[in-house]
């Protein structure tokens, strides 16, 4: 058994929404070779050979694909939770949305905004989930960062902020200004980072790229925006907190660029997802139902249980439900309440759940996503929490159709 309570400020429950063949996968790939968690480069190939997920899946034993994976980044623990890339899976895409903290959108250097972009955008909007941009596929002929970020204000009503600046593009696509670190990033093809300083040419773009994280920034609190005022610039650090306040108040989204098919860009979009997005405790307490009323969910360990189910997976194992606890304390052996069945059921093994391994774990508690074996009757949707406190966190119509991925 291993230690299970990991500090809910060091934890990031995130998710990747992209239009169709944006990157998600590969960059999702990328994401778990970086932290260690798969080590294989597979590659998805262009054209016919594409693979999904179920085939990378199939190939290597592992589970990209899977409703949430972890990965663990400079002391933080990332839950990257798997968003349905298909519309036609409303509830499943909504649910997802609904459980994540945070989302990484990933946008084709080439093609841009595209429609499912916009969609899953506005559904991302609609549950206040605060974004992180990355345009990939910068490697490409075509690939033209400007345009993608002029396209996320007009038709994404977004305020960008551009933080890696692509330096050349297509096949003199050579590396990144990084633009709170005024210096020059690149990356060889395993995508090892090494850092230079800017050459004098880049010098200009930086600046500015600067001066407007650093006006954004100046937004976020009237101490900022005086010490704006008062030195007309504000300091790196004095960036990183305005523009984190800003990001996580979803009034700003700070945007990154590379490619995850070169392996480029990847190191800065695990450290903008510590930097950037909001751990589990700094996001709004989610509204329950109570006896017909709404009510806030306690959201610390110690409150209530208040959990909902938003994926159950079947394999030779048995089921496997997958939840995100928002307030209270799950532990091997309890039994618990489920209040959208109006039923106690046990709780089994909990696991963590790797790419590529499943870990036994004795609890976990509210800010952490859990996968509980053979949980008696689960459905997604359903919430678990206490008989004395049986609040649900969603409520399905009757008659609405409810989609299993699985
Ligand atoms: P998804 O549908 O969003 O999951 O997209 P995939 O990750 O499957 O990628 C779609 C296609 O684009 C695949 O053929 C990838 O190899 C390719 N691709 C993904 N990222 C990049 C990139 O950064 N550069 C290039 N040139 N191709 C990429």
């Amino acid at each position: 058994m291993t230690a299970t309570t990991t500090l809910r400020a060091n934890s990031r429950n995130f998710g990747i929404i992209a239009h169709i063949d944006a990157g998600k996968t590969t960059l999702s790939e990328r994401i778990l070779l970086k932290t260690g968690e798969i080590h294989r480069a597979g590659e998805v190939h262009d054209g016919a050979a594409t693979m999904d997920h179920m085939d990378l899946e199939k190939e290597r034993g592992i589970t990209i694909g899977a409703a949430a994976t972890r990965a663990v980044w400079n002391g933080h623990t990332f839950t990257l939770i798997d968003t349905p890339g298909h519309i036609d899976f409303a509830i499943e895409v909504e649910r997802s949305l609904r459980v994540l903290d945070g989302a990484i959108a990933v946008l084709s250097g080439v093609e841009g905004i595209q429609p499912q972009t916009e969609t899953v955008w506005r559904q991302a909007q609609k549950h206040a989930v605060p974004m992180i941009v990355f345009v990939n596929k910068m490697d490409r002929v075509g690939a033209d960062f400007e345009r993608v970020v002029g396209q996320m204000r007009d038709r994404l009503d977004a305020l960008p902020v551009p933080l890696t600046i692509p330096v050349g593009a297509a096949d003199t696509f050579a590396g990144a200004i990084d633009v709170l670190g005024q210096r020059l990033l690149s990356w060889d093809a395993s995508g090892l980072m090494t850092s230079s300083a800017l050459p004098q040419n880049l010098a200009a773009i930086a600046l500015d790229a600067y001066a407007h994280a650093a006006a954004v920034a100046a937004d976020a609190s009237d101490a900022l925006t005086s010490a704006y005022l008062d030195n007309d610039t504000l300091s790196a650090i004095e960036i990183a907190t305005g523009l984190r306040a800003m990001t996580i108040a979803r009034r700003a989204v700070p945007v990154f660029a590379g490619s995850a098919y070169k392996n480029a860009g990847i190191e800065p979009l695990l450290d903008a997802i510590v930097d950037w997005l909001p751990s589990p405790e700094e996001r709004a307490a989610p509204t329950g139902l109570l006896a017909g009323a709404s009510v806030s969910v306690g959201t610390s360990p110690s409150d209530p249980l208040a959990a909902l189910v938003f994926k159950v997976i079947h394999d030779d194992h048995g089921s496997l439900s997958f939840v995100r606890l928002y307030g209270g304390t799950l532990r091997e052996g309890d039994t618990v309440w489920n209040a959208t069945l109006g039923a106690p059921v046990r709780i089994g093994r909990l696991y963590v759940v790797h790419a590529d391994r499943r870990v036994g774990v004795e609890e976990a508690s509210a800010g952490s996503i859990i996968a509980i074996a053979g949980l008696k009757d689960a459905l997604t949707g359903q919430t678990l929490s206490t008989k004395a406190v049986p609040l649900t966190l969603e409520t399905i119509q009757a008659g609405e159709p409810v989609v299993a991925l699985a």
